[in-house]
């Protein structure tokens, strides 16, 4: 059974500590430690200051869920957050560490009004909403926030920075005065303070305190690379270097698992520790590790304490660690005992305004590099099987067993001939660019990327396999195009180019009818601060949410197997 004692300990009990154990989460982030337990302790307000991409959401999420009762009545928590791309965001991961049917949702500006109307009557107990839109329904009382337990403001200066303080306040005074509010904000400048003055109460102050800590033995280098990239990126730096020897860190368990589980496949020699795995296993894994059988470890931030290796040659974070501090222990594993070593991270387009707060926080620097390309890898391969060869020709008497088959292979074809299919057969396809998938660069174009909403999801058949399947077929884009799939009980969300986005939503939207949308973009480009509802008027029809009530067109789409008709 997956170990969650420490979220435990700070309060949660079994119906939230499953979806934790579902998530991989193996320890609370510091902003989790601190806000868990206060929130559920006491009804004081909070405020607290923390970064993009530290586990917010479950700061406060995990809480909420902790608490709230299932109604589908009136709302009783609603989350403010700057932008449609947060609120899409934070919906989903909400909805990731939903256990108990609490029905939740976005209500963001440029969507259909319509359809946002039959979402709040058919009732959202957690609404995740921009203030423009929110104030909206405020305003004309399509919805009634009488009843509301919660309210939580999400990256509080981002959305004063973007003009949405009068929103903000006047929702704040037209909300149920007796809920509890959650301010939530990477800076604190002044006009905070005198918000939190004015419409909040007994508020406490909640602030990680960062430790200043630098690793001036390693070399700091970070690619810019596709969620989905990731691991052909981290598998052609492992075959670019004669002798690799490090750490991979995951943030989570399952990623472990999974990292580890491909690097078998791929025939590399790799071992995961996490909090899961026994006292005993791990000290069997770490003495491998060191007497080097196996060179790649992966692991997570909890499991990597204590490992005493002095002679890495690389830490790679697959993915960015909760908080600064980490990020300085984990690349302090390298470099050690006077030996430079390599730290190497990757920034997936979600990650990079948290690598941003963090290149400001680290004092030294990170320098960006291009990852090597498939001709290099290949170039160095070829070099190093030519080396392999000068050893084994100058090894007297280890090939003689072979020299009779060798002559009469020689017979049947010409020596260059006969010398490629060999090399065919002991390397297969590995020194071929073509099978090299291609490593794109998310931030090649800032708008690289675009999220889409597809109106169907887990009770309509889907599964991931079966969206992609569905685009692949729908629309023409490949695999490689098609990114981060994640299907939900009602709906999905799939990343694909943002060149072809627009496309991509109108072949999917021959297969919808009327005015119920089967897709539509959810969010701009990756980087882009200017989804708010505000810069999105006018651009366009944007997303129509929560169209569940699709009924016909769920029953077309069942099981994305194929066989559903077209509706024109
Ligand atoms: P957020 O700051 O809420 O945007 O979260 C950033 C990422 O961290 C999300 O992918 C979360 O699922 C993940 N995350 C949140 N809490 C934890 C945790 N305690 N351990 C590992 N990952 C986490």
């Amino acid at each position: 059974m997956t170990k969650v004692e420490e979220f435990q300990a700070l309060g949660l009990t079994e119906v939230t500590l499953e979806a934790i154990r579902e998530k991989g989460f193996e320890t609370p982030s510091p902003i989790q430690k601190l806000t868990i337990p206060v929130l559920l302790r006491n009804e004081n307000d909070i405020i607290a200051q923390a970064q993009t991409g530290t586990g917010k959401t479950a700061a406060f999420g995990l809480p909420i869920l902790e608490q709230i009762k299932s109604g589908k009545g009136l709302p009783q928590a609603l989350v403010l957050v700057p932008t449609r791309e947060l609120a899409l965001q934070v919906t989903e991961e909400l909805i990731s560490l939903n256990r108990k049917k609490i029905s939740i949702a976005p209500i963001y500006g440029g969507a259909s009004m319509s359809e946002q109307l039959r979402r709040i009557k058919r009732g959202i107990d957690i609404v995740v909403g921009t203030p423009g839109r929110i104030l909206d329904h405020i305003r004309r009382s399509t919805i009634d926030f009488s009843q509301l337990k919660w309210l939580v403001l999400d990256e509080a200066d981002e959305m004063l920075d973007m003009g949405f303080i009068e929103d903000v306040e006047e929702i704040m005074a037209a909300t149920n005065q007796t809920k509890r509010t959650m301010l939530f904000s990477a800076t604190m400048p002044q006009r905070i303070a005198v918000l939190s003055k004015k419409y909040m109460r007994d508020t406490e102050i909640l602030k990680v305190e960062s430790k200043q800590i630098t690793a001036d033995l390693t070399d700091q280098i970070y690619f810019e690379v596709r969620e989905c990239d990731k691991f052909d990126a981290l598998t052609r730096i492992i075959d670019v270097e004669s002798e690799f020897y490090g750490i991979v860190f995951s943030r989570t368990k399952v990623g472990v698992d999974e990292i580890v589980n491909r690097l078998l496949e791929r025939g590399y020699a790799a071992e995961g520790l996490h909090g899961d795995v026994s006292q005993a296993q791990r000290e069997k894994i770490l003495r491998k590790f060191k007497r080097k059988a196996v060179n790649i470890l992966v692991a997570t931030d909890v499991a990597a304490r204590g490992i005493d290796v002095n002679n890495l040659t690389h830490v790679i974070n697959y993915s960015l660690p909760q908080d600064t501090e980490s990020y300085v222990h984990r690349i302090g594993r390298t470099g050690r005992a006077g030996n430079q070593g390599t730290a190497i991270t990757f920034i997936s387009n979600s990650e990079y305004r948290q690598f941003t707060a963090l290149k400001r926080e680290v004092k030294s620097e990170i320098r960006k590099q291009q990852l090597p390309s498939a001709e290099d890898v290949i170039e160095i391969k070829r070099n190093k099987i030519k080396d392999d060869l000068q050893e084994i020709v100058g090894g007297e008497g280890l090939i003689n067993n072979y020299k009779t088959m060798a002559g009469e292979i020689l017979e049947q074809y010409p020596p260059e001939v006969a010398m490629a299919a060999l090399l065919k057969l002991a390397f297969k396809n590995e020194l071929e660019p073509d099978t090299y998938p291609e490593v794109r660069s998310f931030s090649v174009d800032r708008k690289g990327t675009a999220r889409l909403f597809i109106a169907v999801g887990r009770v309509d058949g889907f599964t991931a396999p079966k969206l992609v399947e569905m685009l692949k077929r729908e629309t023409g884009l490949n695999d490689s195009k098609i990114d981060d799939v994640r299907i939900l009980d009602n709906f999905s969300f799939v990343t694909v180019p943002f060149a072809e986005a627009e496309a991509v939503t109108r072949q999917l939207n021959k297969l919808s009818h009327g005015n119920q949308p089967l897709a539509e973009i959810a969010k701009d480009g990756a980087g882009n601060r200017s989804g708010g509802e505000r810069s999105s008027r006018g651009g366009g029809r944007r997303v129509a949410y929560g169209s569940r009530a699709g009924g016909d067109r769920r029953r077309s789409f069942g099981g994305g197997s194929g066989d559903r008709k077209r509706k024109r």
